[in-house]
C-alpha cells in the first residue's frame, strides 16, 4: 500500500468528459490498493474569467476579496471530481480549503503554505475514502480565504504531499513530463526522463510553467517525490507507479541515473521563455552613492519583483542609466511609485516597454563548463537577435530580447545545444 497524492491541472479539468478521464486514473490509482488524495486546479480558462471580473467590478479590488472570488474555480471541480467519482461506485469526498484547514500567511492573492491539518484527513483516507482538495486556496491567520499565486494548485499538491508523507506527488497535465523545452514551440523538444530539483526550481523561475516555482522549492526542501506525467492517456498507458512521466531527483539520484546509462550527462538541461516581464529604463540617474537603493527600495516596499539590472558606467556628467525589469503586471505601479519619488531619485525620464522577453538556458553542467554564454550569444548573433540585457546565475544564462524573436530565439538555442531530439 502506499499513499498517493495526484494532481489534475486546468485543462484536465475542462468539462465533464474530462473530469470523467480523470475519475478513472483516480480510482485505477485507488483500485491499486493504494491511499489516494486527489488535488485539482480550476477548469482551463476559469480563473482568467474570474480575475476579469474582479477588474470589472473595481480596478482597485482589495486582495482579500479577489481571494474569494478566483478560490472559487477549485470548489466547482473538486466537488464536480467527488461526484463523478461517486458516480464510478468509488468513496469520495471534497475537503475545501478552509475544512482542513490550509494555514497560508495573509498575503493575498499570493500566500504561502504555513501548515496543514491532516489528522482529519488522513483518517478518511485511512478509512478508504478518497479525498479530494481544490488546489490554490487556503486559510489565513484570520480566517479569510487566500490563494497561492496563479499556478498554486500544484504547490497546494506537494504541501499536501508533505502534511500527510505521500510515497510520490503525481502532477498530471497536458503534456508528456518535463521537455528541453516548451514542446508547443519546438516540435523537438525532447522529454527528460528526469530533472534535478535545483535545475526545475531554476527553469520554472524563468518561465516553464510546467510546475510553480514555489512547489519545486517545497518539493526540494521536503523531499517530496514529483513526477510530472500527462492525464491525457489511453486505456493500455503504463500505470503511474511505472514512472512512465518525468521525475524531479537529487543531484546523486541524477548521477545514479547517468552511471546506469538511464541519463546523459547534459550541459544544457532545458531551455525557458517569459514574456511576462517589461523593461524600465531611468535616464540621467545621479551616479554616486544610495542611487540605485533609493529606486530600488520602494519597489521592494511594494513587493514588486525586479529581476535584471544593469546600471550603464557613469557618464562624464556623474549620471548613469539604469534599466531593469519588473513583471508586467506590476509595471503601472512600479512606474507610478518611481514618479512619486522623482526628486529623491532624481532621473530624467522613465521609458518602459512591455514587448520583451527573457530568454534562458539552465544546466548544472555550466559550474564546470566554460562557454555556454558565448555559444549562446554567438548562436542568437547569427540569426540577427539583438541582446538588450544579460543575467546569469550559477546554473543559468538569460538575456532580454524583442518578444517577437522569442519563437526563433528558443528554437535556435535548442539546435545550438544539440538538444534537438534526432528523428
Ligand atoms: P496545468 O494546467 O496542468 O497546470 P500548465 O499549463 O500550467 O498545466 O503547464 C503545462 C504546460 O507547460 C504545457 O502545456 C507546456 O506548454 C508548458 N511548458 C513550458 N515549458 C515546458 C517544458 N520544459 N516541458 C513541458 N511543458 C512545458
Ligand atoms: N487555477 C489557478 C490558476 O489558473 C491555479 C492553478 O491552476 O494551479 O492559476
Ligand atoms: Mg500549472
Amino acid at each position: 500500500m502506499a499513499r498517493i497524492v495526484m494532481k489534475f491541472g486546468g485543462t484536465s479539468m475542462a468539462g465533464t468528459e474530462r473530469i470523467r478521464r480523470v475519475a478513472n486514473i483516480v480510482r485505477a490509482q485507488a483500485a491499486r490498493g493504494d491511499q489516494v488524495a486527489v488535488v485539482v486546479s480550476a477548469m482551463a480558462g476559469e480563473t482568467d474569467r474570474l480575475v476579469n471580473f474582479c477588474r470589472e467590478a473595481n480596478p482597485l479590488y482589495d486582495p482579500a476579496e479577489y481571494d474569494v472570488v478566483v478560490a472559487s474555480g477549485e470548489q466547482v471541480t473538486s466537488g464536480l471530481l467527488a461526484l463523478t467519482l461517486q458516480a464510478l461506485g468509488c468513496k469520495a469526498r471534497s475537503w475545501l480549503g478552509w475544512q482542513l484547514p490550509i494555514h497560508t500567511i495573509e498575503a493575498h492573492a499570493k500566500a504561502r503554505v504555513e501548515s496543514i491539518d491532516a489528522d482529519a484527513l488522513l483518517a478518511s483516507m485511512e478509512a478508504g475514502e478518497i479525498a479530494v482538495i481544490p488546489g490554490f486556496q487556503g486559510l489565513s491567520e484570520d480566517n479569510r480565504v487566500t490563494t497561492l499565486g496563479r499556478g498554486g494548485s500544484d504547490t497546494s499538491a506537494v504541501a499536501v504531499a508533505a502534511a500527510i508523507k505521500a510515497d510520490r506527488c503525481d502532477i498530471y497535465t497536458d503534456v508528456d513530463g518535463v521537455y528541453t523545452t516548451d514542446p508547443r514551440i519546438v516540435a523537438k523538444a525532447k522529454k527528460q526522463k528526469a530533472v534535478t530539483y535545483e535545475e526545475m526550481l531554476e527553469l520554472a523561475s524563468v518561465g516553464a510553467k510546467v510546475l510553480q516555482t514555489r512547489s519545486v522549492g517545497l518539493a526540494m526542501k521536503e523531499k517530496v517525490r514529483v513526477q510530472v506525467l500527462s492525464s491525457f492517456i489511453g486505456e493500455g498507458a503504463p500505470p503511474a507507479d511505472d514512472l512512465p512521466g518525468t521525475m524531479i531527483v537529487s543531484e546523486a539520484e541524477m548521477d545514479e541515473l547517468v552511471e546506469k546509462g538511464l541519463m546523459e550527462r547534459q550541459l544544457v538541461t532545458g531551455i525557458a521563455h517569459d514574456k511576462n516581464e517589461a523593461k524600465v529604463i531611468l535616464t540621467r540617474v545621479p551616479d554616486r552613492p544610495g542611487a540605485v537603493a533609493n529606486i530600488f527600495e520602494p519597489l521592494a516596499a511594494a513587493s514588486i519583483n525586479v529581476d535584471m539590472i544593469i546600471q550603464n558606467v557613469g557618464r562624464d556628467k556623474g549620471e548613469t542609466d539604469v534599466t531593469f525589469t519588473v513583471p508586467q503586471t506590476d509595471l503601472a505601479r512600479a512606474q507610478a511609485l518611481l514618479e512619486d519619488r522623482r526628486g529623491e531619485i532624481g532621473f530624467n525620464r522613465i521609458i518602459t516597454d512591455s514587448k520583451i522577453a527573457k530568454i534562458s538556458v539552465v544546466g548544472v553542467g555550466m559550474k564546470s563548463h566554460a562557454g555556454v554564454a558565448s555559444s549562446m550569444f554567438r548562436a542568437l548573433s547569427d540569426r540577427g537577435i539583438n541582446i538588450q540585457a544579460i543575467s546569469t546565475s550559477e546554473i543559468k544564462i538569460s538575456v532580454m530580447i524583442d518578444e517577437d524573436e522569442t519563437e526563433l530565439a528558443v528554437r535556435v538555442l535548442h539546435t545550438a545545444y544539440g538538444l534537438d531530439a534526432k528523428d
